[in-house]
């Protein structure tokens, strides 16, 4: 299995998982960069996922089946946003693909919108996780349907999954992030390696994806409501010092980052 990110509009990364020469394609918002990725490597589109509605996401959905009749699998809680599904989904069916030896299992992440869903995966024995605009590297989507709570327990959904589970998100938010990051918590030594080993990716023009859960929880703010430098930063942010549920913390630090 070879999974390899698609560059698309400024910052999206459309996932193409690949085995032999079928392919599967996650939130393909512009189908040009991938019928060039298909020419250019002889692969054969089999099936597209969808995480969610946004029109940089599946703004290519429609000429990609011009080019090949594959279902489209999305979720059904935004199936009339997404019109070209043909499979829906919620939390907990799965989904597989033979042609790629693949087996998915959905999660609900409602929150950036409210039928956002999530798709983990076993490939090659290798746990991975495909979660659109919700888990960030190094930070998460913007909350623009959900709520604060909502988003939070979606995050903590991802974040309950094996450690070692890669993270394929759809943007390259990295840096950004994580400057953001560290201005929630400048004493994390393991954020500050990071930033330096992201510094390294970026300057040679590289994906700093995927990354872990295991380093998402070590350095996302949002995965580490119940941090003491966490929490200490989002009351002083909200300038309100009762601040106690890690509920309210992730709240008061979304609310930062929309600022920031
Ligand atoms: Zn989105």
């Amino acid at each position: 299995m070879d999974i390899t990110p698609i560059h698309a509009f400024d910052d999206n990364y459309i996932w193409a998982l690949r085995k032999d020469d079928n392919v599967v394609v996650v939130d393909p918002g512009d189908a040009a960069p991938v019928l060039d990725y298909l020419a250019r490597t002889g692969g054969t589109l089999v099936a597209i996922l969808i995480t969610h509605h946004h029109s940089d996401h599946i703004g290519g959905i429609s000429t990609l089946l011009q080019h090949a009749s594959v279902p489209v699998f999305g979720p059904a809680a935004e199936r009339a946003k997404i019109t070209t599904l043909t499979r829906t989904l919620t939390e907990g069916d799965t989904v597989d693909i033979a042609e790629i030896d693949a087996q998915f299992r959905v999660i609900d992440v409602g929150g950036h919108t409210l039928g956002h869903i999530a798709y983990v995966g076993l490939l090659d024995g290798k746990n991975t996780l495909f979660c659109g605009d919700t888990l960030f590297a190094g930070g998460c989507g913007r909350i623009f349907e959900g709520t604060p709570e909502q988003m939070h327990a979606s995050l903590s959904k991802l974040a309950a999954l094996p450690s070692d589970t890669c993270v394929y998100c759809a943007h390259e938010y990295t840096q950004s992030n994580l400057k953001f990051a560290l201005a929630v918590e400048p004493n994390n030594s393991a954020l500050q390696s990071r930033i330096a080993d992201v510094a390294v990716l970026r300057a040679a023009n590289k994906p700093t994806l995927p990354s872990t859960i295991a380093l998402e929880l070590a350095t996302n703010p949002f995965l580490r409501a119940d941090s003491p430098d966490v929490i200490t930063a989002a009351r002083t942010f909200s300038k309100n010092t009762s601040l106690q549920t890690t509920d309210e913390i992730f709240a008061a630090i979304r609310a930062w980052k929309n600022i920031f």
